[in-house]
Protein backbone atom coordinates (compact mmCIF):
# COMPACT_ATOMS: atom_id res chain seq x y z
CA UNK A 1 0.00 0.00 0.00
CA UNK A 2 1.40 3.46 -0.88
CA UNK A 3 -0.70 5.16 2.39
CA UNK A 4 1.48 4.85 5.33
CA UNK A 5 -0.90 4.84 8.31
CA UNK A 6 -0.40 5.87 12.24
CA UNK A 7 0.92 2.44 13.45
CA UNK A 8 -1.35 2.54 16.48
CA UNK A 9 -5.15 3.85 17.38
CA UNK A 10 -6.32 6.36 20.02
CA UNK A 11 -7.66 5.25 23.32
CA UNK A 12 -7.33 8.43 24.92
CA UNK A 13 -7.11 12.28 23.88
CA UNK A 14 -6.85 15.65 25.37
CA UNK A 15 -8.82 18.37 23.97
CA UNK A 16 -6.88 21.13 21.61
CA UNK A 17 -7.59 24.70 22.57
CA UNK A 18 -8.94 26.02 19.37
CA UNK A 19 -8.76 30.09 19.63
CA UNK A 20 -10.37 33.39 17.78
CA UNK A 21 -7.70 35.61 15.94
CA UNK A 22 -8.51 38.43 18.08
CA UNK A 23 -7.62 35.53 21.61
CA UNK A 24 -4.31 35.20 19.88
CA UNK A 25 -3.72 38.60 19.12
CA UNK A 26 -4.35 39.32 23.12
CA UNK A 27 -2.23 36.03 23.76
CA UNK A 28 0.81 37.14 21.75
CA UNK A 29 0.83 40.56 22.67
CA UNK A 30 0.69 39.71 26.85
CA UNK A 31 3.66 37.51 26.11
CA UNK A 32 5.51 40.53 24.90
CA UNK A 33 5.63 38.55 21.13
CA UNK A 34 7.53 35.71 22.09
CA UNK A 35 6.12 32.04 21.67
CA UNK A 36 7.82 30.95 25.08
CA UNK A 37 5.81 32.99 26.95
CA UNK A 38 2.59 32.09 25.69
CA UNK A 39 0.84 29.58 27.87
CA UNK A 40 0.30 26.71 26.59
CA UNK A 41 -3.29 26.27 26.27
CA UNK A 42 -3.44 29.36 24.18
CA UNK A 43 -1.66 26.90 21.38
CA UNK A 44 -3.42 24.58 18.84
CA UNK A 45 -0.62 22.98 17.75
CA UNK A 46 2.59 22.47 19.46
CA UNK A 47 5.77 22.24 17.50
CA UNK A 48 8.12 23.75 19.85
CA UNK A 49 9.97 20.84 20.37
CA UNK A 50 10.05 16.69 20.02
CA UNK A 51 11.88 16.53 23.73
CA UNK A 52 9.65 14.84 26.62
CA UNK A 53 6.20 15.84 24.04
CA UNK A 54 5.61 12.37 23.26
CA UNK A 55 2.37 10.07 23.30
CA UNK A 56 3.87 7.10 25.57
CA UNK A 57 2.02 3.46 24.31
CA UNK A 58 -0.63 1.37 26.40
CA UNK A 59 2.58 -0.78 26.70
CA UNK A 60 4.34 1.72 29.02
CA UNK A 61 1.63 2.99 30.94
CA UNK A 62 0.57 -0.20 31.78
CA UNK A 63 4.77 -0.86 32.82
CA UNK A 64 4.29 2.50 34.65
CA UNK A 65 1.95 1.03 37.03
CA UNK A 66 4.98 -1.84 37.84
CA UNK A 67 7.10 0.76 39.06
CA UNK A 68 9.03 -0.64 42.04
CA UNK A 69 10.24 2.46 43.82
CA UNK A 70 12.69 0.84 46.42
CA UNK A 71 15.93 3.27 46.76
CA UNK A 72 18.01 0.09 45.84
CA UNK A 73 18.37 -2.51 43.71
CA UNK A 74 14.89 -2.06 42.63
CA UNK A 75 13.21 -4.68 39.40
CA UNK A 76 12.53 -1.48 37.53
CA UNK A 77 16.26 -0.62 37.42
CA UNK A 78 17.25 -4.36 36.65
CA UNK A 79 15.08 -4.40 33.46
CA UNK A 80 16.26 -0.72 32.56
CA UNK A 81 19.69 -2.30 32.67
CA UNK A 82 18.96 -5.09 30.93
CA UNK A 83 17.51 -3.24 28.17
CA UNK A 84 19.88 -0.45 27.40
CA UNK A 85 22.40 -3.16 27.68
CA UNK A 86 20.83 -5.38 25.22
CA UNK A 87 21.13 -2.13 22.77
CA UNK A 88 24.18 -0.76 23.23
CA UNK A 89 26.47 -2.99 24.92
CA UNK A 90 27.81 -1.06 27.39
CA UNK A 91 29.11 -2.57 30.61
CA UNK A 92 28.22 0.18 32.98
CA UNK A 93 24.81 2.15 32.75
CA UNK A 94 23.60 5.20 34.97
CA UNK A 95 20.43 6.09 34.98
CA UNK A 96 20.35 10.03 34.78
CA UNK A 97 17.01 12.75 35.18
CA UNK A 98 17.50 13.70 31.50
CA UNK A 99 20.20 14.05 28.79
CA UNK A 100 22.22 17.04 30.16
CA UNK A 101 22.49 15.91 33.56
CA UNK A 102 24.67 12.86 31.60
CA UNK A 103 26.08 15.86 29.86
CA UNK A 104 27.57 17.42 33.13
CA UNK A 105 29.18 14.12 34.96
CA UNK A 106 30.49 12.90 31.49
CA UNK A 107 32.04 16.65 31.44
CA UNK A 108 32.72 17.54 35.11
CA UNK A 109 34.45 13.69 35.49
CA UNK A 110 36.53 14.05 32.71
CA UNK A 111 37.70 17.42 31.09
CA UNK A 112 40.01 20.19 32.89
CA UNK A 113 39.83 23.86 31.61
CA UNK A 114 41.65 23.62 28.16
CA UNK A 115 40.91 20.66 27.15
CA UNK A 116 38.63 20.52 23.64
CA UNK A 117 36.32 18.01 23.22
CA UNK A 118 35.32 17.57 18.90
CA UNK A 119 31.45 16.86 17.86
CA UNK A 120 30.01 17.12 14.61
CA UNK A 121 27.82 19.46 15.84
CA UNK A 122 27.28 19.98 19.84
CA UNK A 123 23.72 20.10 20.91
CA UNK A 124 23.52 23.29 23.13
CA UNK A 125 23.05 21.73 26.55
CA UNK A 126 26.71 19.76 25.32
CA UNK A 127 28.29 22.71 24.58
CA UNK A 128 27.17 24.25 27.71
CA UNK A 129 28.11 21.26 29.93
CA UNK A 130 31.25 21.44 28.32
CA UNK A 131 32.19 25.13 28.47
CA UNK A 132 31.38 25.31 31.85
CA UNK A 133 34.43 23.24 33.15
CA UNK A 134 36.56 25.42 30.72
CA UNK A 135 36.81 23.02 28.12
CA UNK A 136 36.01 23.62 24.36
CA UNK A 137 33.83 22.32 22.34
CA UNK A 138 34.73 22.26 18.49
CA UNK A 139 32.32 21.77 15.84
CA UNK A 140 33.53 19.48 12.81
CA UNK A 141 30.67 19.08 9.92
CA UNK A 142 31.51 18.18 6.55
CA UNK A 143 30.94 21.11 3.96
CA UNK A 144 27.37 19.43 2.92
CA UNK A 145 26.62 19.33 6.08
CA UNK A 146 26.71 23.21 6.62
CA UNK A 147 25.00 23.57 2.96
CA UNK A 148 21.07 23.72 3.67
CA UNK A 149 20.13 22.78 0.20
CA UNK A 150 22.61 19.94 -0.43
CA UNK A 151 20.70 17.15 -1.08
CA UNK A 152 23.78 14.66 0.62
CA UNK A 153 22.04 11.41 2.21
CA UNK A 154 24.20 11.78 5.70
CA UNK A 155 24.77 15.66 6.25
CA UNK A 156 25.39 15.30 9.66
CA UNK A 157 28.45 13.32 8.94
CA UNK A 158 31.76 14.28 10.62
CA UNK A 159 34.64 15.66 8.72
CA UNK A 160 37.12 13.31 9.48
CA UNK A 161 39.75 14.89 7.63
CA UNK A 162 39.19 18.05 9.80
CA UNK A 163 38.89 15.71 12.82
CA UNK A 164 42.60 14.30 12.09
CA UNK A 165 43.96 18.20 11.50
CA UNK A 166 42.82 19.32 15.03
CA UNK A 167 44.52 15.80 16.61
CA UNK A 168 47.31 16.53 14.78
CA UNK A 169 47.35 20.85 15.86
CA UNK A 170 46.26 20.20 19.49
CA UNK A 171 47.91 17.28 20.73
CA UNK A 172 45.78 13.79 21.46
CA UNK A 173 46.49 14.61 25.10
CA UNK A 174 44.17 18.25 24.81
CA UNK A 175 41.06 15.62 23.91
CA UNK A 176 40.03 13.13 26.64
CA UNK A 177 37.18 11.87 24.27
CA UNK A 178 35.44 13.13 20.95
CA UNK A 179 32.06 12.87 20.53
CA UNK A 180 29.57 11.86 17.63
CA UNK A 181 25.52 13.11 17.33
CA UNK A 182 23.46 10.69 16.36
CA UNK A 183 21.21 12.63 14.42
CA UNK A 184 22.42 15.69 15.02
CA UNK A 185 20.22 18.02 15.92
CA UNK A 186 21.71 21.70 15.82
CA UNK A 187 22.46 20.66 11.94
CA UNK A 188 18.95 19.68 11.09
CA UNK A 189 18.25 16.50 12.67
CA UNK A 190 20.71 15.20 9.55
CA UNK A 191 21.65 11.48 10.56
CA UNK A 192 25.30 10.10 10.30
CA UNK A 193 26.02 6.98 7.84
CA UNK A 194 27.72 4.03 10.31
CA UNK A 195 30.67 4.39 7.68
CA UNK A 196 31.45 7.64 9.17
CA UNK A 197 31.33 6.21 12.60
CA UNK A 198 33.70 3.55 11.99
CA UNK A 199 36.10 5.62 10.57
CA UNK A 200 35.91 8.77 13.01
CA UNK A 201 37.11 5.47 15.15
CA UNK A 202 39.44 4.27 13.03
CA UNK A 203 40.78 8.02 13.26
CA UNK A 204 40.62 8.38 17.05
CA UNK A 205 41.98 4.71 17.83
CA UNK A 206 45.16 6.11 16.29
CA UNK A 207 45.59 8.56 19.24
CA UNK A 208 43.60 6.45 22.02
CA UNK A 209 41.08 8.67 22.31
CA UNK A 210 37.76 7.49 23.20
CA UNK A 211 34.46 8.15 21.47
CA UNK A 212 31.28 8.70 22.86
CA UNK A 213 27.77 9.13 21.00
CA UNK A 214 24.97 11.55 21.95
CA UNK A 215 22.34 9.20 21.48
CA UNK A 216 19.74 10.83 22.08
CA UNK A 217 17.85 9.77 18.06
CA UNK A 218 19.44 6.72 17.76
CA UNK A 219 16.77 4.66 16.38
CA UNK A 220 15.94 7.63 14.10
CA UNK A 221 19.39 7.33 12.84
CA UNK A 222 19.43 3.62 12.52
CA UNK A 223 16.02 4.35 10.50
CA UNK A 224 17.86 6.10 7.95
CA UNK A 225 20.91 3.71 8.04
CA UNK A 226 18.98 1.20 6.52
CA UNK A 227 16.97 3.33 4.62
CA UNK A 228 19.94 4.87 2.09
CA UNK A 229 22.92 3.30 3.23
CA UNK A 230 24.66 0.75 1.28
CA UNK A 231 24.71 -3.25 2.85
CA UNK A 232 21.98 -2.03 5.95
CA UNK A 233 18.50 -2.56 4.23
CA UNK A 234 18.03 -6.48 5.45
CA UNK A 235 19.48 -5.55 8.86
CA UNK A 236 16.87 -5.01 11.51
CA UNK A 237 16.78 -1.19 13.49
CA UNK A 238 18.02 -3.28 16.39
CA UNK A 239 21.29 -4.93 14.77
CA UNK A 240 22.29 -1.61 13.10
CA UNK A 241 22.05 0.32 16.59
CA UNK A 242 24.18 -2.11 18.82
CA UNK A 243 26.58 -2.00 15.53
CA UNK A 244 26.80 2.23 16.44
CA UNK A 245 27.02 1.53 19.97
CA UNK A 246 30.19 -1.27 19.29
CA UNK A 247 32.29 1.67 17.83
CA UNK A 248 31.75 3.77 20.90
CA UNK A 249 32.93 3.81 24.57
CA UNK A 250 30.32 5.39 25.93
CA UNK A 251 27.30 6.97 25.28
CA UNK A 252 24.95 9.83 26.69
CA UNK A 253 21.19 10.06 25.82
CA UNK A 254 17.90 11.78 26.50
CA UNK A 255 14.83 9.23 27.09
CA UNK A 256 12.62 12.29 26.51
CA UNK A 257 13.87 11.61 22.18
CA UNK A 258 13.64 8.35 21.44
CA UNK A 259 13.09 6.76 24.87
CA UNK A 260 9.41 7.60 23.43
CA UNK A 261 9.23 9.13 27.42
CA UNK A 262 8.40 11.98 29.32
CA UNK A 263 11.72 12.13 31.42
CA UNK A 264 14.49 10.09 31.57
CA UNK A 265 18.25 9.57 30.72
CA UNK A 266 21.40 7.80 30.42
CA UNK A 267 25.08 7.68 30.33
CA UNK A 268 27.35 4.35 29.63
CA UNK A 269 30.48 3.00 29.35
CA UNK A 270 32.78 -0.12 29.35
CA UNK A 271 35.95 1.20 31.03
CA UNK A 272 35.63 0.55 35.04
CA UNK A 273 37.72 3.57 36.21
CA UNK A 274 35.31 6.02 34.44
CA UNK A 275 32.46 4.27 35.71
CA UNK A 276 34.06 4.86 39.08
CA UNK A 277 34.29 8.81 38.69
CA UNK A 278 30.85 8.75 37.12
CA UNK A 279 29.10 6.24 39.83
CA UNK A 280 30.31 8.66 42.60
CA UNK A 281 29.36 11.96 40.82
CA UNK A 282 26.10 10.45 40.13
CA UNK A 283 25.47 9.87 43.95
CA UNK A 284 26.38 13.31 44.38
CA UNK A 285 23.85 15.27 41.81
CA UNK A 286 21.51 12.76 40.56
CA UNK A 287 20.94 9.53 43.07
CA UNK A 288 21.64 5.81 44.00
CA UNK A 289 23.23 3.97 41.12
CA UNK A 290 20.02 1.92 40.32
CA UNK A 291 17.52 4.90 40.09
CA UNK A 292 19.66 7.88 39.33
CA UNK A 293 17.36 10.99 39.17
CA UNK A 294 14.45 9.02 38.24
CA UNK A 295 11.39 6.90 39.64
CA UNK A 296 11.12 3.20 39.02
CA UNK A 297 7.99 3.96 36.93
CA UNK A 298 10.07 6.37 34.87
CA UNK A 299 12.45 3.82 34.45
CA UNK A 300 9.84 1.14 33.24
CA UNK A 301 8.49 3.31 30.97
CA UNK A 302 11.80 4.26 29.14
CA UNK A 303 12.55 0.48 28.70
CA UNK A 304 9.64 -0.17 26.94
CA UNK A 305 10.04 3.09 24.99
CA UNK A 306 13.34 2.68 24.09
CA UNK A 307 12.68 -0.71 22.48
CA UNK A 308 9.30 0.30 21.06
CA UNK A 309 11.37 3.13 19.05
CA UNK A 310 13.37 0.08 17.29
CA UNK A 311 10.32 -0.68 15.77
CA UNK A 312 10.44 -0.82 12.00
CA UNK A 313 6.58 0.28 11.64
CA UNK A 314 6.74 2.97 14.37
CA UNK A 315 10.11 4.68 12.07
CA UNK A 316 8.64 4.33 8.71
CA UNK A 317 5.81 6.34 9.86
CA UNK A 318 7.58 8.35 11.68
CA UNK A 319 9.88 9.64 8.92
CA UNK A 320 6.89 9.62 6.71
CA UNK A 321 5.19 12.48 8.42
CA UNK A 322 8.49 14.48 8.50
CA UNK A 323 8.47 13.92 4.46
CA UNK A 324 5.13 14.53 4.11
CA UNK A 325 5.14 17.98 5.15
CA UNK A 326 8.57 18.37 3.82
CA UNK A 327 7.58 17.72 0.20
CA UNK A 328 4.13 19.61 0.85
CA UNK A 329 6.23 22.54 1.61
CA UNK A 330 8.85 22.14 -1.41
CA UNK A 331 6.02 21.42 -3.87
CA UNK A 332 4.74 25.21 -2.86
CA UNK A 333 8.57 26.82 -3.20
CA UNK A 334 8.71 27.01 0.46
CA UNK A 335 12.10 27.24 1.59
CA UNK A 336 13.35 24.83 3.53
CA UNK A 337 16.54 22.67 4.58
CA UNK A 338 16.78 19.81 2.56
CA UNK A 339 16.70 16.38 2.99
CA UNK A 340 14.34 16.43 5.45
CA UNK A 341 15.63 15.70 8.92
CA UNK A 342 14.45 12.75 11.63
CA UNK A 343 12.60 14.74 13.83
CA UNK A 344 11.78 18.12 12.59
CA UNK A 345 11.41 20.66 9.44
CA UNK A 346 13.11 23.89 9.49
CA UNK A 347 12.43 26.75 7.30
CA UNK A 348 14.78 29.31 6.11
CA UNK A 349 13.42 32.38 7.29
CA UNK A 350 15.90 34.67 5.52
CA UNK A 351 14.52 33.39 2.08
CA UNK A 352 11.18 33.28 3.48
CA UNK A 353 11.34 37.04 4.48
CA UNK A 354 13.88 38.46 1.54
CA UNK A 355 12.25 42.04 2.46
CA UNK A 356 13.74 41.79 5.92
CA UNK A 357 17.71 42.06 7.48
CA UNK A 358 18.90 39.70 9.94
CA UNK A 359 18.47 43.01 12.52
CA UNK A 360 15.03 42.62 11.63
CA UNK A 361 14.33 39.10 12.95
CA UNK A 362 12.70 37.19 10.44
CA UNK A 363 12.77 34.43 12.37
CA UNK A 364 10.60 35.93 14.98
CA UNK A 365 8.00 37.41 12.36
CA UNK A 366 7.58 34.22 10.83
CA UNK A 367 7.08 31.99 13.99
CA UNK A 368 4.39 34.81 14.98
CA UNK A 369 2.91 34.69 11.75
CA UNK A 370 2.21 31.25 12.55
CA UNK A 371 0.99 31.77 16.15
CA UNK A 372 -1.45 34.74 14.29
CA UNK A 373 -2.96 32.75 11.76
CA UNK A 374 -2.98 29.35 12.82
CA UNK A 375 -2.25 29.20 16.30
CA UNK A 376 0.84 27.10 15.84
CA UNK A 377 3.70 27.44 17.81
CA UNK A 378 7.65 27.07 16.12
CA UNK A 379 10.58 28.18 17.29
CA UNK A 380 13.17 30.70 16.19
CA UNK A 381 16.90 29.63 15.27
CA UNK A 382 18.57 32.22 14.12
CA UNK A 383 19.57 35.88 15.26
CA UNK A 384 17.80 35.98 18.38
CA UNK A 385 18.77 32.33 20.04
CA UNK A 386 22.29 32.41 17.91
CA UNK A 387 23.19 36.33 17.44
CA UNK A 388 24.53 38.57 20.17
CA UNK A 389 24.47 42.42 20.70
CA UNK A 390 28.72 43.94 20.18
CA UNK A 391 29.70 44.96 23.98
CA UNK A 392 29.36 47.68 24.87
CA UNK A 393 27.39 48.95 21.77
CA UNK A 394 23.54 48.50 20.33
CA UNK A 395 24.95 46.61 17.45
CA UNK A 396 23.85 43.17 16.56
CA UNK A 397 25.83 40.48 15.21
CA UNK A 398 24.02 38.38 12.95
CA UNK A 399 23.55 34.34 13.68
CA UNK A 400 24.99 32.42 10.17
CA UNK A 401 21.42 31.33 9.10
CA UNK A 402 17.85 32.60 10.13
CA UNK A 403 15.80 29.43 10.69
CA UNK A 404 12.34 28.32 11.97
CA UNK A 405 12.08 24.95 13.42
CA UNK A 406 8.75 22.64 13.37
CA UNK A 407 9.50 19.72 15.43
CA UNK A 408 7.05 16.83 15.64
CA UNK A 409 6.57 15.00 19.07
CA UNK A 410 6.37 11.68 18.56
CA UNK A 411 2.70 9.84 17.89
CA UNK A 412 0.83 12.97 19.11
CA UNK A 413 -0.24 14.82 15.98
CA UNK A 414 -2.29 12.79 13.02
CA UNK A 415 -2.04 13.61 9.56
CA UNK A 416 -5.05 16.42 9.54
CA UNK A 417 -3.16 17.96 11.85
CA UNK A 418 -0.21 18.33 9.71
CA UNK A 419 -2.59 19.14 6.46
CA UNK A 420 -3.21 21.74 8.83
CA UNK A 421 -0.23 23.08 9.50
CA UNK A 422 0.78 22.85 5.38
CA UNK A 423 -2.36 25.21 5.46
CA UNK A 424 -1.56 27.75 7.55
CA UNK A 425 1.89 27.75 5.97
CA UNK A 426 0.59 28.12 2.89
CA UNK A 427 -1.47 31.21 4.04
CA UNK A 428 1.40 32.55 5.86
CA UNK A 429 3.66 32.37 2.71
CA UNK A 430 1.35 33.83 0.40
CA UNK A 431 1.19 37.24 2.50
CA UNK A 432 4.60 36.79 3.15
CA UNK A 433 5.52 40.47 2.62
CA UNK A 434 3.54 41.18 5.33
CA UNK A 435 5.37 39.69 7.93
CA UNK A 436 6.64 42.37 10.13
CA UNK A 437 10.34 43.70 10.99
CA UNK A 438 10.34 42.87 15.36
CA UNK A 439 12.99 44.56 17.79
CA UNK A 440 13.97 43.73 20.90
CA UNK A 441 13.01 45.65 23.65
CA UNK A 442 14.59 43.46 26.95
CA UNK A 443 16.59 40.87 26.82
CA UNK A 444 18.83 38.75 29.12
CA UNK A 445 22.70 38.76 28.50
CA UNK A 446 22.88 34.35 28.14
CA UNK A 447 20.01 32.40 26.57
CA UNK A 448 17.91 35.48 25.74
CA UNK A 449 15.57 33.88 23.05
CA UNK A 450 13.65 31.80 26.08
CA UNK A 451 12.68 35.71 27.70
CA UNK A 452 13.54 38.36 25.59
CA UNK A 453 10.59 40.61 25.28
CA UNK A 454 9.51 42.32 21.26
CA UNK A 455 7.56 45.10 19.40
CA UNK A 456 6.73 45.64 15.82
CA UNK A 457 9.30 47.60 14.16
CA UNK A 458 6.84 48.76 11.92
CA UNK A 459 4.58 50.64 14.50
CA UNK A 460 5.23 53.97 16.39
CA UNK A 461 5.18 53.29 19.67
CA UNK A 462 2.37 54.97 21.22
C1 LIG B 1 17.83 17.05 23.90
C2 LIG B 1 19.25 16.80 23.61
C3 LIG B 1 20.20 16.79 24.63
C4 LIG B 1 19.88 17.12 26.08
O1 LIG B 1 18.90 16.31 26.60
P1 LIG B 1 17.86 16.86 27.71
O2 LIG B 1 17.08 15.65 28.06
O3 LIG B 1 17.07 17.95 27.08
O4 LIG B 1 18.67 17.36 28.86
C5 LIG B 1 21.51 16.49 24.27
N1 LIG B 1 21.87 16.25 23.00
C6 LIG B 1 20.97 16.26 22.00
C7 LIG B 1 21.40 15.95 20.60
C8 LIG B 1 19.64 16.55 22.25
O5 LIG B 1 18.76 16.58 21.26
Amino acid sequence: MRTIIEPFRIKMTEALPVTTRAQREASLASAHNNVFLLDAEDITIDLLTDSGTGAMSARQWAALMQGDESYAGSVSWRRFESTVREITGFKHIFPTHQGRAAERILAATRLKPGDIVPNNSHFDTTRANIEYVGAQAVDLLTPEGQDIYSDARFKGNMDVGKLERLIETKGAKAIPFCMITVTNNAGGGQPVSMENIRSVKKTLGKYNIPLVIDACRYAENSYFIKENEPGFADRSLMEIAQEMFSLADGATMSAKKDGLANIGGFLACHDDEWAEDFRNMLILTEGFPTYGGLAGRDLEAVAVGLKEALELEYQRYRHATVDYMASRLIERDIPIVRPAGGHAVFIDAADFCPHLKPSDFPGIGLVNALYLEGGIRAVELGSVMFGRVLPGTKEEIAAPRELVRLAFPRRVYTQSHFDYVIEVLDLVWRQRGAIPPYRITKQAPFLRHFTAHFVRGDVEPC
